[in-house]
């Protein structure tokens, strides 16, 4: 009798989120999957609060994970304060929000861990008619039959085969961070748990709302408020300053948390207190470590390049206002998965459907979230932007909510 073939090969450069929906749900198909990570150390103990939406709990599920608890905390709706802390409008909408954190610890214990490789950073690939090569620049190589490119916004896979995308900024910056509740006086506690809050101020916004706290505790008087505070950075006069760290080093666009200088973290903190309600402005004052992120646009005109697919934030990334980067990703993963299950794994086949499937769907996205930040965006410019994005109506109904498209 002749030997069964072996199964087909996937190499998954990336070992966030996308990386591990894909790595799983392709395990799970029957594939020979390895992730490869460029941190030599362990992600975990990383990010902030996320927003769920179906094709997350999609994922999770075909993966095996249960979802009926543990994944986080459930609210009821939501709330927009004024500057005097004087509740302007309440919105009923039930959601469930969780963390980065746990849904990494989920999808790492769901995945062989001999799988699963730090330290490799994908510096080049090579592609030929029988598989695709990955290089590491640790000097390691590996070979498959399909290489997935979930290596972030700024994929080096993605660099390699389409260098003319890159990231837009789009002239603002996110602070966030997370208070644990705890810390917080029984007046703030009262108006901000466990609802999904919204301060307005002049050309900007902050949005909060409960996540699991330490130990991915979702117990009451265990968890922790999660903030994002969107405000002008110009690119030129304010992002360097603000990306220059305590050493007085430049970094691109980003700086690890802790290396964020003191009087940058004071001067957010005085102006939380001019502008925001005082719910808010307390939960700025005490969270131990803000950090920010600037905020992109990212759009790509193919996903399939042969036996190469782009997928997460690799592919595509749309401001947080819709709260879709994790979702998005899953929701990849699940029609990579199907649509090479369905092609009887013929990765030639199934690869162009993939990429039309989630472009549009990315472009879709992208251009909503583009939308809701348009305001924010013509403000850091210096312009005036139309407002009836900036009402607390608006946001209340617009900002991260599900919807299909
Ligand atoms: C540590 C961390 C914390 C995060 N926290 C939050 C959060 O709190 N809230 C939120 O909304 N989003 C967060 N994100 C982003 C969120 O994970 C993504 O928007 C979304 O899940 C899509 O994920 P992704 O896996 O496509 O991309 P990413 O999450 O960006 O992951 C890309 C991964 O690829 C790795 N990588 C990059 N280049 C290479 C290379 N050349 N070779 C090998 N590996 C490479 C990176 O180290 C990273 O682990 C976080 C991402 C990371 C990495």
């Amino acid at each position: 009798m002749a030997a069964a073939a072996p199964p087909p090969r996937a190499l998954v450069i990336g070992g966030s989120l996308g990386g591990l929906f894909a790595a799983s749900l392709l395990l799970r198909a029957g594939w020979d999957v390895e992730v490869f990570e460029q941190s030599a150390t362990p992600l975990a103990g990383r990010g902030a609060g996320i927003i769920t939406h179906p094709d997350l709990f999609a994922a999770l599920e075909r993966i095996g994970i249960a979802t009926a608890e543990g994944i986080g905390v459930d609210i009821e709706g939501r709330v927009a304060f004024g500057r005097d802390g004087a509740v302007l409008g309440t919105l009923p909408v039930r959601q469930c929000l969780t963390t980065w954190g746990r849904l990494h610890e989920l999808l790492l214990a769901a995945f062989p861990a001999e799988r699963y490789h730090l330290g490799h950073a994908c510096h080049r690939i090579e592609r030929d008619t029988g598989g695709v090569t990955a290089h590491f620049a640790n000097g390691a190589s590996a070979c498959g039959d399909l290489l997935v490119g979930a290596d972030g916004i700024r994929s080096a896979v993605r660099a390699q085969l389409a260098p003319e995308t890159a990231p837009r900024y789009a002239g603002y910056i996110a602070w966030r961070g997370l208070a644990d509740e705890n810390a917080l006086t029984p007046q703030t506690h009262r108006d901000l748990f466990p609802k999904f809050a919204f301060s307005l101020a002049p050309r900007e916004h902050m949005l909060g709302y409960p996540v699991a706290g330490f130990g991915h505790s979702t117990r009451a008087g265990e968890r922790a408020f999660n903030f994002v505070w969107y405000r002008p950075a110009h690119a030129q006069r304010e992002l360097p300053g603000l990306c220059t760290d305590i050493h007085g080093r430049r970094h691109d666009m980003a700086i690890p948390p802790p290396l964020i200088r003191p009087e940058v973290i004071t001067a957010m903190r005085a102006a939380a207190r001019e502008q925001l309600s005082p719910q808010f402005a307390e939960v700025v004052e005490r969270t131990k470590q803000p950090f920010f992120q600037a905020i992109f646009d990212l759009e790509s005109a193919r996903l399939d390049f042969g036996r190469i697919a782009l997928l997460g934030d690799a592919a595509f990334v749309a401001r947080p206002h819709v709260g879709m980067g994790v979702s998005k990703a899953a929701g990849d993963a699940l029609a990579l998965a199907a649509l090479l299950r369905e092609s009887g794994n013929d990765v030639a086949s199934a690869l162009p459907r993939y990429s039309a499937q989630r472009l549009r769907f990315g472009r879709a996205v992208v251009a909503h979230a583009r939308e809701l930040g348009a305001y924010l965006e013509a403000c850091a410019a210096g312009g005036t932007a139309a407002t009836e994005r900036h009402t607390p109506e608006a946001v209340m109904r617009d900002i991260a909510v599900t919807r299909a498209f």
